[in-house]
């Protein structure tokens, strides 16, 4: 987990976004409840603000929560800025940024995605093609290389200055040979006001990683799941310790057993924790979204935000840490 500066400096994040209190171990405060029928978003860390505002928009316009998330998470895809999701990510540890995606439609559980891909800034796009244009869920590697060119996908080197800048440190030892510090996924929910559902997630992944380690946001089940009958979820964190508890899609079934969101992401926690309890560096988190708007959201370890849009305003709020 990269700490943000400003959760050490407590100062804000922009204009648009109002940091707000989140959830705490008696439920989920005020500020965060919605109405059944009015749009809403719920994506993973501080820079899920603007890919809420982004997805909102798109909502808003009348196109459908699959349109809505897509182009919500290439926002943090195309951001340089940005050094664990699309362009400007950290690399492997050859120094190649492989880039993991998905998308999930929660109408008919169709999905789509890519992982192990170089060499493409936007692969919430290529996965979506995935989606809708093959009878397959995800292609790897060099054959997600063929698919993206096939598909009019244009090629872009995706390692900036400053990501081979850091890569060149790292390699040279100046930087602790530690793959837990630096990632984070954008993972987005998406509702609808007709009652529709969408989900995405994409990342660059563990910086440092094995050349053609996959982590969990390209895997369906575990950096998401969908299911307009019940709600969706994403996660973020060391994907193998998201993928050893299928992570999502255990969300969203603790929530078709009738368990609040917020406890959904809990109980999911827990089992990481009970599995893992002594590696801290191990965290995990999760964001649900309930189909009537009710929304939940939990880390292992503290330092852990998330984005929620709705009809209060688009903020970041700080979510509780289970450890
Ligand atoms: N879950 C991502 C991965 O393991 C990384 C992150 O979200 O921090 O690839």
């Amino acid at each position: 987990m990269k700490r943000r500066k400003f959760l050490a400096t407590g100062s804000v994040l922009g204009a648009s976004s109002i940091l707000a209190r989140g959830a705490t171990s008696q439920g989920l405060a005020a500020t965060t409840r919605v109405t059944q029928g009015v749009p809403t978003v719920i994506a993973t860390w501080d820079f899920g603000v603007k890919a809420n505002a982004k997805a909102m928009a798109v909502l808003k316009s009348g196109s459908s929560a699959v349109e809505a998330v897509q182009q919500g998470v290439m926002i943090v895809e195309s951001d340089p800025k940005i050094t664990s999701v699309g362009y400007g990510g950290l690399p492997n540890a050859s120094g190649v940024v492989e880039l993991d995606a998905s998308i999930m439609d929660g109408n008919d559980l169709e999905c789509g995605a890519v992982a192990a891909l170089s060499g493409f800034e936007n692969p919430v796009s290529v996965a979506r093609k995935v989606m809708e244009e093959t009878p397959h869920v995800l292609i790897v590697g060099s054959g997600a290389r063929e698919f993206a060119l096939s598909k009019g996908f244009q090629e872009r080197d995706l390692l900036t200055d400053a990501a081979r800048e850091a890569w060149h440190k790292w390699r040279e030892g100046e930087r602790k040979k530690d793959q837990t510090e630096d990632h984070d996924t954008i993972g987005m929910v998406a509702l609808d006001s007709r009652g529709q559902m969408a989900a995405a997630c994409t990342t660059s992944g563990l910086a440092w990683k094995i050349p053609g380690r996959v982590g969990d946001s390209p895997l369906v089940g575990h950096g998401l799941y969908c299911d307009s009958k019940v709600g969706g979820a994403a996660a973020t964190g060391i994907g193998e310790e998201v993928i050893k508890v299928c992570g999502s899609y255990q969300v969203v079934e603790f929530m078709r057993q009738g368990v609040h969101p917020q406890m959904a992401v809990r109980k999911v926690l827990q089992r990481v924790l009970d599995r893992q309890p002594t590696k801290p560096e191990r965290w995990v988190g999760f964001i649900a979204l309930r189909k009537d708007g009710e929304v939940g959201f939990a880390s292992t370890n503290t330092g852990f935000q998330v984005a929620v849009a709705n009809r209060d305003g688009n903020r970041a709020i700080v979510a509780e840490s289970l450890r």
